[in-house]
């Protein structure tokens, strides 16, 4: 029987957890034994007792936890501190399959490697149709762009819908999402619903449709080029594509209460769409929400983890937004990884990963200490 193991995360402010109880039992019928370690599933709302209802073992000791595993799957990358150090603990030549970014983490990359493991990045799934079930980034990005929206509504101090009260009206807030990916899309549908007049900016043409079928408004630089890869991904745009594109959100800036930016280039950092001087001339109280912080963000002000006021506006560089709603986050993250391990099967049951398959081979980073 070949023996998983779903560590505790152990990265700061990391609720999630890799596999939630509802997906054991088909783990256990794949042939697994399943361990977790010991309140793995706390942060988002899983005890360890429903764990062992669904048939997994839960183990308190770390070093018992993996000692003779086959697989290790995980969320984050292995945590090392001066207490405790996941990298040893691991067995030679098991399986880890987890995010990874080995670009941004290159010295746990390398510690990774040295232990002769094969290593999937879950982040690097194809973007196929076949593989969409098993999208890690898509169903993280789906939460990180609804979230946005509801954070930011918190630290709004307006309020969202249309209100007609004997009182006075209440404008609806405007909102203006730059990126019509998973996350900017999910951020326009949760916008709407909570009644804000939703525009959007995108340099794919292509998400204009998307956008409007969201019922959103589709702010548009005019221009004969699809702004798109032959991947689908944004690509970095002609300098006089740039200058129309920065006249024309200077302008439509001035009029938005709540921003929430999600532009993103594969492999490059975040562009810098919204400037200093444009946050000047936005109107006081609104907020910009930067879900591209994390790789240097859309807004030049924008520090990642941290809140930054300025003249009157407040703009906010979250750290890991699916860790907030660690419930959804992680079930959907089971559930990609469950539909990973499926891929696999033969007959119903796992006997180690099929290396001829393109979603292995694209996720795979390291086989036995090669790249
Ligand atoms: P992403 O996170 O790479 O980027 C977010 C968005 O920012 C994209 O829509 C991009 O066009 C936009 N952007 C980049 N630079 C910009 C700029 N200067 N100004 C304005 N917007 C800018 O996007 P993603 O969510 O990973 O999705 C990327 C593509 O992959 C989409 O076409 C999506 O539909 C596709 N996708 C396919 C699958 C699948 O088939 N399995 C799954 C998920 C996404």
């Amino acid at each position: 029987m070949m023996k998983l193991v779903i560590p505790r995360e152990k990265h700061a402010s990391e609720n999630r957890v890799s596999i939630t109880p509802d997906c054991i039992p088909s783990f256990v019928k794949m042939g697994f034994s399943v361990f977790v370690e010991k309140d793995a599933g706390l942060g988002a709302s899983f005890p360890d007792d429903m764990y062992i209802k669904a048939g997994a073992k839960v183990s308190k000791n770390s070093k018992e936890l993996y000692k003779n595993s086959n697989v290790v799957v995980k969320i984050q990358r292995p945590f090392k501190d001066s207490k405790i150090n996941e990298f040893s603990l691991i067995e030679k030549g098991s399986n880890f399959v987890s995010l990874i970014y080995e670009n941004r983490f290159k010295s746990d990359f390398n510690l990774l490697k040295k232990n002769k493991l094969n290593v999937f990045a879950m982040e690097l799934m194809p973007r196929i149709s076949r593989a969409q079930s098993m999208d890690v980034l898509s169903s993280q990005s789906n939460l990180s762009g609804y979230k946005a929206v509801i954070d930011a509504a918190s630290q709004y101090n307006k309020a969202f819908p249309l209100m007609m009260t004997s009182a006075g009206t209440v404008a609806p807030a405007k909102v203006l999402v730059i990126g019509a990916g998973v996350a900017g899309l999910q951020a326009i549908a949760t916008a709407k619903r909570l009644g804000a007049v939703v525009f959007c900016f995108d340099v794919r043409a292509a998400t204009k449709e998307q956008v409007e079928s969201l019922g959103g408004n589709f702010i548009q630089v005019e221009e004969n080029d699809s702004g798109e890869t032959k991947e689908g991904y944004a690509k970095e745009m002609s300098a006089a594509y740039k200058k129309k594109q920065s006249l024309l959100l200077e302008e439509n800036l001035k009029k938005m209460d709540i921003i929430i930016t999600t532009a993103l280039i594969p492999g490059k950092p975040a562009p810098i769409l919204i400037t200093k001087k444009m946050v000047k001339n936005m109107k006081n109280g609104s907020v910009i929400m930067d879900l591209a912080s994390e790789f240097g963000g859309n807004c030049e002000l924008t520090k990642h983890g941290d809140t930054v006021e300025f003249d009157s506006k407040r703009i906010i560089g979250p750290i890991n937004l699916p860790s907030s709603v660690a419930h959804d986050a992680s079930r959907l993250y089971s559930k990609n990884i469950l539909n990973f391990f499926m891929n696999s099967c033969s007959e119903g049951k796992f006997s180690g990963f099929n290396w001829d398959d393109e979603l292995v081979q694209g996720t795979c980073i390291t086989k036995n200490k090669a790249i």
